[in-house]
């Protein structure tokens, strides 16, 4: 272990030397999005918050009592495709605006997801850092807080002063990761510091799945991360995995480390860029991954319950539409009874089953019109088994709008399906229960996710990840990419260097 501190850790406890007021702005922008989605996000995607009620989502700001912050606005949504332009255009602009109306400013402070994709254009978070930089003028300082899943640019590098990722996936620190972005910028305006940001693309892409920080390589990686930080004396470090689901030029693992020595800064990029490399042939999947009928064998083979399969090529959370019946459709044709599907989206199928009432048998057309690409409409005839309205989303952050979710738990062949009005993660166990639903009573669970989450992972007696059709395909290898730089790793088995 080394005994030196990090810079930032030495000044933590610094209490302001003057009076003087830090005029620091606050937005955002998150939206993963799966570029080989035919579903766009748009208007009715985003919950854009401002003012207080984005204020609200940061209690660490209360801690410095040197700084007044003032909360512009934020859109972040569930992940899906690509962003509608004009959606894309009109928040630029009311951001553009309000910074310009409500300056100057010595820092701004941005809570940014990094994978957004914007429908026929490339690099948003570019073209989103470069059009706030030139409002706030080079002496500012910028600070972004990214998810590990971004994937990050030089113009993004170029319009930033401070960047800082997760440093797990599941994301179990998205909280400490903004508070850690928030506090290397106070710092570095209490100080007047002006970091330098060494980047360097490390070309491999792999799905989260492979890539869990629960387990190896990535928990390695990533522990390594305080370490690096303590000995090239740095202000914080980051390794991003990318986001896979991307077919832009940008797309690609990356590291980041940020310091105020420009030569130990950029030597530190190059060591985290040479282990992330050093670990490419180690990523896997976590569980056993195979095709869906498999997955459904060794399920009902289990002699526990119950088994959780993961429905991971329509997850909803790495921007799968979540509306493909396929998974439902070979459990009902191979017979499998005791199963639960959370879940399926699609308002018409609810809207039929309200019509008709709890206990009432309905002919349903189930899915597969969100994202006609990659699944198809499967009829069913099912008996409606209960009725409820949610809040969606289920895990709103502070100040966002939350709307209801109609939501229909139908039986067909003994098989439970929940059909939801909008798209809807099953992450939590509240999520079950407020349908009078008990997973841990089925056989198989079927979810749309990839790697776990805690709660269902802690549900799960086996764990099998099925390599469903959809959007967010884990078959990365095999995705139409047209434009993704190469080579990459691992859809080109052999590329040179670590870029
Ligand atoms: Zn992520």
């Amino acid at each position: 272990m080394s005994d030196m501190q990090s810079p930032l850790n030495a000044v933590a406890d610094l209490t302001p030397s003057s009076t003087k007021k830090f005029h620091v702005g606050v937005a955002g922008l998150s939206c993963e999005c799966c570029t080989f989605s035919p579903l766009l996000s748009g208007e009715r995607d985003f919950m854009v918050s401002a003012g207080a009620e984005l204020a609200a989502n940061y209690g660490f700001f209360a801690d410095y009592l040197d700084v007044q912050f003032t909360a512009l606005r934020r859109a972040r949504a569930l992940p899906g495709g690509p962003i509608e332009p004009g959606f894309y255009d009109g928040f630029k602009a009311q951001l553009l605006a309000e910074l310009a109306a409500n300056g100057p400013w010595d820092g701004i402070f941005l809570d940014m997801h990094g994978a957004a994709n914007v429908y026929g254009r490339d690099d948003v978070e570019g073209d989103l850092l470069a059009a706030i930089r030139q409002v706030v003028g080079p002496a500012c300082l910028i600070s972004a807080s990214y998810d590990l899943h971004g994937n990050v640019s030089q113009r993004v590098i170029d319009s930033l002063n401070l960047l800082t990722a997760y440093r797990t996936a599941p994301h179990l620190d998205w909280y400490e990761t903004l508070a850690r972005a928030c506090a290397l910028l106070v710092h570095c305006l209490r100080a007047g510091l002006r970091p330098t940001l060494a980047f360097r693309p490390v070309p491999i892409l792999v799905p989260g799945e492979q890539s869990s920080t629960e387990f190896e390589p990535a928990a390695s990686l990533y522990a390594t991360l305080p370490q690096v930080i303590a000995d090239y004396q740095l202000l914080d470090a980051s390794i991003l995995i990318g986001y896979v689901w991307a077919d832009e030029p940008r797309a690609t693992g990356s590291v980041v480390a940020v310091g105020l020595d420009a030569a130990r800064t950029h030597a530190a990029s190059d060591d985290l860029a040479q282990r992330f490399w050093a670990v490419r042939e180690e990523f896997r999947f976590g569980v056993t991954a195979g095709p869906v009928d498999e997955c459904i064998r060794l399920a009902r083979q289990e002699p526990t319950h119950p088994v959780v399969i993961s429905d991971s090529g329509d997850n909803p959370t790495a921007g799968g539409a979540g509306d493909i019946p396929f998974v439902l459709k070979r459990l009902l044709a191979l017979g499998a009874e005791s199963a639960l599907v959370a879940g399926i989206t699609d308002p018409a199928a609810v809207a039929v089953c309200e019509q008709a009432g709890v206990g009432a048998g309905v002919a349903l057309s189930v899915g597969g019109k969100l994202d006609p690409i990659h699944g198809q409409p499967l009829p069913i005839n099912a008996t409606v088994v209960s009725l409820h309205t949610v809040p969606w989303p289920a895990n709103a952050r502070a100040g966002a709008t939350v709307l209801p979710n109609h939501v229909a738990v139908v039986n067909v062949q003994g098989v439970a399906v929940v059909l939801t009005e909008r798209r809807t993660p099953f992450h939590a166990m509240t999520d079950f229960t407020k349908l009078n639903l008990d997973p841990a009573q089925y056989k198989i669970v079927v979810v749309k996710m990839g790697y776990l989450v805690p709660e269902v992972a802690a549900l799960a007696r086996r764990a099998l990840l099925a390599l469903s059709p959809g959007a967010v395909n884990q078959d990365i290898e095999h995705l139409p990419y047209k434009r993704l730089r190469r080579p990459m790793f691992p859809m080109d088995r052999t590329p040179k260097g670590t870029g």
